[in-house]
């Protein structure tokens, strides 16, 4: 296994494997770490599909597209950046069909779209209701078929840096061994995913998006913007959490409420439908997504997945049954400060996917913006640090410290049980950082985090076995998120208007 490479990428989600075939393919030597399987990763979650103004199913166009992400994220993006990644779609799309992502098609053998929230067009291309699976595999094979390395159960601890302050390698815990390893490289791209699971239960995500990548990279002096905006996707399943995707609404399914009355626009974004929602269950309503009406063989055939999720996670079979649903994090559009070549302000280090700010979302991102996201910028991450890796080939003296946070947490005391504290924060974040915020609960919730992050040591890992100690690495993950945790709260203290996602009364 090599430790030593040009462009080192952190995570195999969709956006670190295209980064890594674009890097690969622009020359590079490259090398993927993951700290679960690339199988494993969000990206095979997302169901719902990815934006491009093909106009398969009826008038669309490039303008139209950026129109409505720019609505979508009140004035918080960048429009040049938000130009270039609608203009790039339509190739995105051609080159996942062209490396044999299977789309599903039209009567006419065109890729299908279909409509989701906040779009003018039926715009989201899709492969039934497992898009991110269909497109993360293949490119997962493609990756294979390159022979890019990929070294999995590998654990991002640290950034490192030269003594010129330029990054150039990582230390990284073998879960496997419990060996901390010193990676090096000329470039690093971060592409480890969201922060969503600060939210715990209360989140689609999966378990792994603690946003370890931006606290890391924040511990290293990177910039970070806007993580006050975590958005709330309207339909999570109630008692599970699991998403029911917006596809479900796309196709013409409703949200009602106890008495079986429709309230508000399906396909309005989601920071309004969450709202709406939300607004409604304060009055004592429950909510439900009815697609009993699309009947079963569309249900079958469109939204396969969402048939089962119903059945596996809340027991209804929505062929039948209402959906009960509530809002829950989905999505963090805040994240690691980028430019247009997805550096950071880190020389050396890039980022891409949700981890990133390419402030291409800003205070709302849409659905099926994300996915495009990762393949267009995942690109740009990879040829931009290839070119920077083959310009900055210098032998580097490392900034070594002697000591890793495992030694670290070694010495604490771990008298107080974190996973009970996890789903307090979880609880506390929903309920005091959730949907409506007031000042008071903000500061509420700040006060919290930084007196658990004052007594960190009083917390710690039960399990001192070297081999395989996942007690240790959810517990580093459980620091990490404390530090997104603080971030995100203070950064939503000192934006004291509502915009999107960041709401308050
Ligand atoms: C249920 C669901 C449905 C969705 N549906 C859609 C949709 O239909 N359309 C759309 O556009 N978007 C959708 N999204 C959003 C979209 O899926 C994600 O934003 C996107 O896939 C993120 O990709 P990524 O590559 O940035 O991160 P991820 O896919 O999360 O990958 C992160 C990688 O980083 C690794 N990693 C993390 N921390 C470390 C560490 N410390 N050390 C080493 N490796 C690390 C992980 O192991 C993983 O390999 C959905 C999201 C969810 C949760």
């Amino acid at each position: 296994m090599k430790k030593k490479c040009d462009v080192l990428i952190i995570g195999a989600g969709g956006a670190g494997l295209t980064a890594a075939l674009n890097a690969k393919e622009s020359g590079a030597d490259v090398l993927v770490l993951t700290k679960e399987y690339p199988t494993r990763s969000q990206t095979c979650m997302a169901q719902g599909g990815i934006n491009a103004a093909l106009g398969n199913a009826g008038e669309d166009s490039i303008e139209a597209h950026i129109a409505n992400t720019l609505k979508s994220a009140h004035g918080q993006a960048d429009e040049e950046a938000i130009t270039f990644m609608c203009s790039e779609a339509p190739k995105a799309i051609e080159w996942l069909d062209s490396i044999g992502v299977c789309f599903s098609r039209t009567s006419e053998s065109k890729i299908a779209q279909r409509a989701l929230g906040g779009a003018s067009a039926s715009r989201a291309c899709y492969a039934q209701d497992y898009t991110g699976l269909k497109i993360l595999h293949t490119i997962y094979d493609r990756c294979l078929e390159a022979e890019i390395e990929i070294q999995n159960e590998k654990y991002l601890l640290e950034i490192l840096k030269d003594d010129e302050a330029l990054v150039c390698g990582a230390k990284v815990l073998d879960i496997r061994t419990g060996d901390v390893e010193i990676y090096e490289a000329n470039a690093v791209i971060l592409a480890s995913g969201g922060y969503s699971r600060i939210y715990d239960k209360n989140s689609t995500n999966s378990s792994a998006s603690t946003g370890d990548g931006i606290a890391t990279a924040y511990r290293a002096g990177a910039e970070l913007i806007d993580m006050e905006f975590v958005q709330f996707h309207p339909t999570g399943l109630k008692s599970s959490s699991i998403l029911i995707s917006e596809s479900a609404r796309g196709e013409g399914g409703y949200v009602v409420n106890s008495k079986g009355e429709r309230f508000t626009n399906e396909l309005a974004p989601r920071d309004i439908l969450s709202r709406a929602i939300n607004e409604e269950i304060k009055k004592g309503e429950e909510v439900f997504l009815d697609i009993r009406h699309l009947g079963e063989k569309l249900i079958d055939e469109g939204l396969p997945q969402e048939r089962k999720l119903a059945k596996l996670y809340e027991n209804v079979d929505p062929v039948h049954q209402l959906m009960p649903i509530r809002p829950v994090a989905h999505y963090t559009m805040g994240g690691i400060r980028v430019d247009r070549k997805s550096e950071t302000s880190l020389k050396g280090l890039f980022a891409c996917g949700e981890c990133a700010n390419h402030r291409v979302h800003g205070a709302n991102r849409l659905g099926g913006n994300s996915l495009l996201e990762i393949v267009v910028f995942g690109k740009e991450a990879g040829v931009n640090a290839a070119l920077y890796a083959k310009e900055n080939t210098k032998t580097r003296t490392l900034n070594l410290e002697t000591k890793s946070i495992v030694d670290e947490i070694k010495e604490y005391e771990n008298s107080l049980d974190f996973y009970a504290k996890r789903e307090y924060i979880g609880e506390l974040f929903y309920k005091n950082v959730g949907i409506v915020r007031t000042k008071s609960e903000l500061e509420e919730a700040l006060s919290e985090i930084k007196s658990i992050k004052e007594n960190i040591s009083k917390y710690g890992v039960s399990d001192s076995s070297k081999i395989y100690n996942t007690n240790l690495v959810e517990f580093i993950e459980f620091k990490n998120s404390l530090d997104v945790c603080e971030v995100v709260v203070s950064s939503a203290l000192s934006r004291e208007v509502s915009c999107g996602a960041h709401y308050i009364v």
